[in-house]
């Protein structure tokens, strides 16, 4: 359950990405900067930190989606919402290129934080408290601002920053389908605990929060299983994705686009059983990568 292109309409296009504005967040943020309008001597600065905070959440969803592409995955879409943003991005089913798509977002505040840390440090010598106050709150907003996102982002509850983090760490040991399920179940207590810090604090936004965690958590828990299933099937020798490196599963799965028959792509050499076309691709039943039959066939010796 993520924010989708419905609802949502495109801000720009920045490196091939376009980036989606969803809806609410005009609404979330009308509630927001009025109840912030006393932090400030004019609205002005209210909306300013408001939207700055939305850039600062926009450069990390960017760290995600560039270092994706830098390891060969796709990513061409961020949408933004009350909640944060969400970088679409599809790694390649590789542990390392993972782990570095994932961390590259955390990475962004990583390195705002000092940045401005060191600008409200000035600042404050500069007695800019008493001379420009509004300018001064406001760089020790953004320090506040990237020192919260990181340490949020950085729990490990899946599918936060964090949790996908202990995934891909997880995987270089136990595999994709393990990993998966550690993480998630790892997840679910912390949603937990989350939950009972919004019923203590009496936090709607952290209740809506913990609410969409809970889904996205559910959702990997899910995957995991049905990865696990998968891993038990039989396989076929002399076949690997080109993408992943499994071997297909030996079954009767693959359907055909023309006719809508199923066969088992591998045995009969990417022929559908029923109307006798031939597939140009055959996707991968483990990472969903589609790649001609051909390059699937293992070469001997
Ligand atoms: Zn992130
Ligand atoms: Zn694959
Ligand atoms: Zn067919």
């Amino acid at each position: 359950m993520t924010p989708t292109r419905e609802g949502s309409f495109r801000l720009f296009r920045f490196a091939g990405i376009d980036v989606y504005l969803h809806w609410s967040w005009f609404l979330v943020a009308w509630i927001s900067i009025q109840n912030r309008s006393h932090e400030y001597s004019s609205m002005a600065w209210n909306i300013a930190e408001y939207l700055a905070l939305f850039v600062t959440v926009l450069m990390h969803e960017f760290g995600h989606s560039l270092a994706c592409r830098q390891v060969g995955g796709r990513a061409d879409q961020i949408v933004l919402w009350p909640l944060g943003g969400v970088a679409y991005v599809a790694a390649p089913p590789r542990p390392g290129a993972n782990l570095w798509s994932i961390a590259a977002g955390p990475l962004v505040n990583v390195v705002l934080l000092p940045v401005f840390y060191v600008l409200a440090s000035v600042a404050a010598g500069q007695g800019w408290e008493r001379s420009a106050p509004d300018a001064y709150g406001f760089l020790w907003a953004m320090v506040y601002l990237n020192a919260g996102l990181l340490m949020f982002n950085l729990l490990p509850i899946y599918p936060l920053d964090g949790g996908q983090i202990l995934r891909s760490l997880l995987w270089f040991v136990v595999g994709p389908a393990k990993s998966l399920l550690a993480s998630t179940f790892i997840g679910f207590a912390g949603v937990a605990g989350l939950v009972a810090l919004a019923i203590y604090n009496r936090s709607i936004w952290m209740g809506v929060m913990s609410g969409f965690i809970l889904l996205n958590c559910r959702q990997g828990w899910l995957q995991a299983r049905a990865m696990m299933r998968l891993a038990k099937i039989p396989r076929r020798d002399g076949y690997a994705c080109p993408a992943c490196g499994t071997a297909p599963i030996i079954g009767p799965i693959w359907t055909c686009a023309t006719c809508g028959g199923t066969s088992d792509a591998f045995a009969t050499h990417g022929t559908c059983a029923t109307c006798m076309s031939v597939a140009a691709t055959t996707p991968c039943p483990d990472c969903g990568e589609s790649s001609p039959l051909l390059a699937w066939a293992k070469r001997r010796g």
